[in-house]
């Protein structure tokens, strides 16, 4: 299934971000992209162990509602992914979506993330200079490192029919208003309170998402 992700955040050496993270105890990436499974965040969305640490120690740096999720590209058959994406902000789109870059991607990076980003880097070793210097590590003069803006293509993983992977729009009940957070739960909703047949399982959005 295709699925972009645009995404607000800093850019880094996978050999090096698993590096950080065996240092702190956590499973490292290897390469792959996180799956979403097995455990829940706040919002109810599959979280993967290594952005569960990310939050754990952004709520430690006083960013208690910290949506940090790491990334990493699918290369569509090619060799495998040298950088991985850490995320603060992000939407998903499965084939078209508005975003308003203010309130979905805001610039200003959370409490503790440009720290996190430092943090993180110097775990980069001798020799891996020229991978700290691919484009878009750095951004462009005046723009923040640790909050940069990405589109990154992670299409093999299962999208979540969730907020806020999909907008409110997309679970909001025509005939009620009522708002679901899950596309499956406003499926039950239409077939119980107002005897209406949803799309099926296949192709449950309007061709408008
Ligand atoms: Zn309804």
């Amino acid at each position: 299934m295709g699925l972009t992700t645009i995404l607000r955040g800093f850019k880094v050496p996978i050999a090096v971000l698993d590096r950080f993270l065996a240092s702190n105890a956590v499973d490292t990436t290897g390469g792959c992209p996180p799956f979403l499974t097995p455990d829940l965040d706040s919002n109810g969305i599959p979280l993967d162990p290594h952005s569960a640490f990310l939050r754990a120690k952004l709520a430690a740096a006083g960013d208690n509602n910290s949506l940090a999720r790491i990334f990493i590209p699918n290369r569509r058959g090619q060799d495998s992914c040298t950088h991985a994406y850490v995320a603060h902000a992000y939407v998903m789109v499965f084939a078209q979506r508005k975003i308003t870059l203010a309130a979905d991607l805001p610039d200003r990076a959370p409490p503790g993330f440009a720290e996190l980003r430092r943090e993180i880097l110097g775990f980069a070793e001798e020799g891996e200079e020229a991978l700290l210097r691919v484009d878009g590590m750095q951004g462009e003069e005046g723009e923040e490192p640790a909050s940069l803006l990405y589109v990154v293509i992670t299409e093999e993983r299962a999208f979540p029919f969730a907020r806020p992977f999909v907008p409110e729009s997309v679970l909001t009940c025509e005939k009620c208003g009522a708002v679901f957070e899950a596309w499956v739960n406003l499926h039950y909703h239409c077939s119980e309170a107002h005897n209406l047949e949803m799309r099926g399982y296949t192709s449950p959005f309007p061709d408008n998402f």
